[in-house]
């Protein structure tokens, strides 16, 4: 029997900005803390480190004009321009030979006038909630062309919050159209929907026409790392307890097994921030401790694939992927 693919979804990343400080109003933790502002690139070598040593794939985000700051290419406001370079050379050396590198798309926050650069009044998810193709089409051109010339090689986009979801024919339309225009490519994925305990999740073809496909890849877990950002606690116990939501010791609980229990892939989410977890990086621990739990108990029946990957596989097999999960619920929880 062929494995299941298993693949880890990375959200929120950019290099130093982050967005729980540019969007959250107190930029306070949930237990009262000071929220932090960058994070660091050797926050991203440990998480390299991480992904080479237990041998994990997936997909991870990178946010070109993070939190209206500035952009990968030019820099961000209060950071050095040389770390953020350094930032995205362990991206493309280390991060994405493993977990296919994505816009989402340009800001995470503010949407921006795509002609002088500047931020809009309105974020950019409820901005996308009234457009159509017309418009969608040069915005994602723009976060994938930021992401071209910082010479990544990127097959789709992850939506920040709902972005597209209520125009949702206009942005796979946009995007099949946007992801060739920039690199040439006829199908591509993107990342909108969260699906949690529904049977027979797999990710589907959501645009087809001509030689063009586009594939939704949707998530089947919540992210279990968040709560470690609003937590000052981080003994081996902590790490172990938060990493059993995903996947217990001994292999037989957590949502991963339960996921496989419904036939569903497993499509496992966290986002930079619940890694970093305010600067204690116990959410990073407990993501190791999950990769290293994976491979020790369901190697027999998943294998890691990258959005990459997955996607491939997907195209070589479309007849497979044509069916839409009945429950389309979307649970959202980033701030
Ligand atoms: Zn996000």
């Amino acid at each position: 029997m062929k494995k299941i693919p298993i693949t880890f979804i990375i959200d929120d990343s950019a290099p130093y900005v982050m967005t729980p400080y540019t969007n959250r109003e107190p930029k306070l933790t949930a237990d009262g803390r000071p929220l932090m502002r960058f994070s660091t690139k050797e926050m991203l070598l440990r998480f390299a480190d991480i992904i080479a040593e237990v041998g994990m794939r997936g997909k991870f985000s990178i946010i070109p004009m993070a939190g209206n700051e500035g952009d990968i290419l030019n820099g961000f406001k209060d950071v050095k321009l040389q770390d953020v370079r350094d930032w995205l050379d362990i991206a493309r050396q280390r991060v994405a030979p493993f977990f296919s590198i994505c816009p989402e798309m340009l800001s995470h926050r503010n949407a921006v006038d795509l002609k002088s650069g500047k931020a809009l009044p309105e974020r950019e998810d409820v901005w996308a909630s009234t457009q159509n193709r017309t418009a969608l089409t040069p915005y994602i051109t723009h976060a994938l062309e930021i992401l071209k010339k910082a010479s990544f090689d990127v097959r789709g986009v992850t939506s920040p919050w709902y972005f597209g979801k209520e125009v949702e024919e206009e942005y796979v339309a946009a995007l099949a159209q946007a992801i060739y225009d920039v690199y040439g490519y006829k199908s591509s994925y993107y990342f909108l929907h969260q699906l949690r305990g529904v049977p027979n999740v797999k990710p589907w073809i959501a645009y087809e026409k001509d030689d063009r496909c586009v594939v939704s890849i949707p998530a089947v877990t919540r992210d279990w790392f968040w709560e470690t950002m609003d937590s000052t606690e981080d003994s081996e116990d902590y790490i172990s307890r938060v990493a059993d939501h995903f996947i217990t010791a001994d292999g037989k609980g957590g949502c991963i097994v339960h996921e496989l229990e419904l036939g569903s892939y497993p499509t496992l989410c966290t986002h930079w921030q619940s890694l970093c977890s305010n600067g204690l990086m116990t959410g990073m621990r407990a993501f190791a401790e999950v990769g290293r739990r994976i491979n020790e108990h369901l190697l027999d029946r998943v294998e890691w694939v990258s959005f990459n990957e997955l996607l491939d596989i997907i195209i070589r097999n479309k007849d497979s992927y044509r069916v839409k999960p009945i429950s389309m619920q979307r649970i959202e929880y980033e701030y």
